[in-house]
């Protein structure tokens, strides 16, 4: 528990925000695929005199002076993340995955320029166009799809006419709701044909491209990868832009981050996103990410045997998606509520080609990477998926789910948050 020594004395109504989070977290099983546990280390970094600090500019050419400690920082930070890419060039101070897309949407395009991404409702994210977004009312966004929702299977026949047809400057792979790998190589190819940048949204898989456990998109040749510091790379919440090599577009991204789209970068953002990628960077890391997706693999078993459909039919990394309607008769909505009274947090999640609404969907989404932080295995990982399929088809029965209660506190408490992973 931490001690908010100072928030305490001078601030109680925010002091009690911050216990009861502390605690939630604590008692509860986080299965969030895009949440996890930051060490100590790295929220000390969040917490630093980095925050004081204005650095409008890069390292070497800032608009403000007193960088002698900001710029090796900063230095120490790229470095790191092109280690654990393998890039030439890494950009740092994008203030989230959303904001990185942007950038690397305006360093690439001019408006009105076309990028080919992932169907939202087949596993795209809302900043790859939804029609919500600002950035879906300066740019043209074509999707592909899945060929066969029950593989996962990306229909690149399909890929390569939309590409064909529409000219995209960008084509896009990426995702946070699909649970297989891609075939960059195909990506690549397909985007040569029609003289499109490639450019990976990496978000959700960092931390397990960072381990080895996942392809990395440079590999097969692709040109850019935005993500996010929060997710499955276990850093401080924040963005990152990587480019493979070439110096023309780390130029335009960097111009496009700044001054193009942000002010002063958070400096103390950074020097943690520094400390976590000196935590990615340690050995014990990679056990980490595959110990991932054991424990994703784990859970695809037991839904399998109790029969619940699994989109893209199971998991090649971290997460999982169930369609609880179609195989329970459970909504996506009445799934996340009722989990959430046992102590699993996880989200509704739309399935491909939804047929019920956004609100209330018919899937779950769940992943493994908060839980394996926690130091879980497989053997924890098949109890909890069993309990959850448990929670699902008892949702009405108050004393089987104070029991599945009392089963997740027991879980949390012999697998508590720890505070450091390198020792
Ligand atoms: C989470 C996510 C983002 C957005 O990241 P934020 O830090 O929330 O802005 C972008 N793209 C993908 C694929 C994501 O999963």
């Amino acid at each position: 528990m931490s001690e908010y020594k100072y928030i305490k004395d001078q601030d109680e109504e925010i002091y009690q925000t911050l216990v009861g989070e502390e605690e939630r977290e604590r008692v509860g099983i986080e299965l969030i695929p895009s949440e996890n546990y930051a060490s100590l280390a790295v929220r000390e970094a969040c917490g630093s005199v980095f925050t004081n600090k204005y650095s409008e500019g890069y390292p070497g050419r800032r608009y403000y002076g007193g960088q002698e400690f900001t710029d090796q920082m900063e230095t120490i930070a790229i470095e790191r993340a092109k280690k654990l890419f393998k890039a030439e060039y890494a950009n740092v101070q994008p203030l989230g995955g959303a904001a990185a897309n942007v950038a690397m949407y305006f360093a690439l395009m001019e408006p009105g320029d076309t990028v080919l991404g992932m169907d939202l409702s087949h596993g795209g994210h809302l900043t790859h166009g939804h029609p919500t977004t600002a950035i879906n009312k300066v740019f043209n966004f074509v999707r592909y799809k899945m060929k066969d929702v029950d593989t996962g299977e990306i229909d690149y026949e399909h890929l390569r006419e939309m590409a064909i047809e529409h000219k995209p400057k960008i084509i896009l792979a990426g995702f946070s709701a699909y649970s297989r790998e891609l075939d960059y190589a195909k990506f690549k190819e397909i985007a040569d044909e029609v003289g499109a940048y490639t450019v990976a949204d990496i978000a959700h898989i960092t931390g397990l491209i960072a381990g080895g456990v996942a392809k990395n998109p440079f590999d097969y040749g692709f040109d850019v990868m935005t993500m996010t510091t929060h997710k499955s790379l276990r850093g401080p919440r924040g963005g990152m832009i990587v480019i493979r090599e070439d110096e023309e577009i780390a130029k335009k991204i960097n111009k496009a981050v700044f001054p193009g789209m942000q002010g002063g970068p958070h400096m103390h953002i950074i020097a943690a996103k520094a400390v976590a990628f000196g935590e990615a960077l340690h050995p014990n890391f990679k056990l980490y990410a595959e110990q991932i997706v054991k424990n994703a693999k784990a859970m695809e078993v037991v839904f399998k045997d109790h029969e619940v459909r699994l989109l893209c039919g199971g998991t090649d990394n971290h997460l999982l998606l169930a369609d609880v309607y179609g195989s329970l008769g459970v909504t996506g909505q009445e799934a996340e509520t009722v989990l959430d009274e046992v102590g699993i947090t996880l989200n509704k999640n739309m399935i491909a080609d939804e047929p019920r609404s956004a609100l209330d969907p018919s899937g779950i989404r769940f992943g493994t990477p908060a839980m394996t932080t926690r130091g879980m295995k497989e053997e924890e990982a098949t109890s909890l998926a069993e309990l959850m399929i448990r929670t699902l088809k008892n949702k009405d029965n108050e004393a089987e789910k104070e029991k599945i209660r009392q089963a997740v506190v027991a879980l949390c408490e012999k697998f508590p948050v720890p505070e450091t992973f390198v020792d």
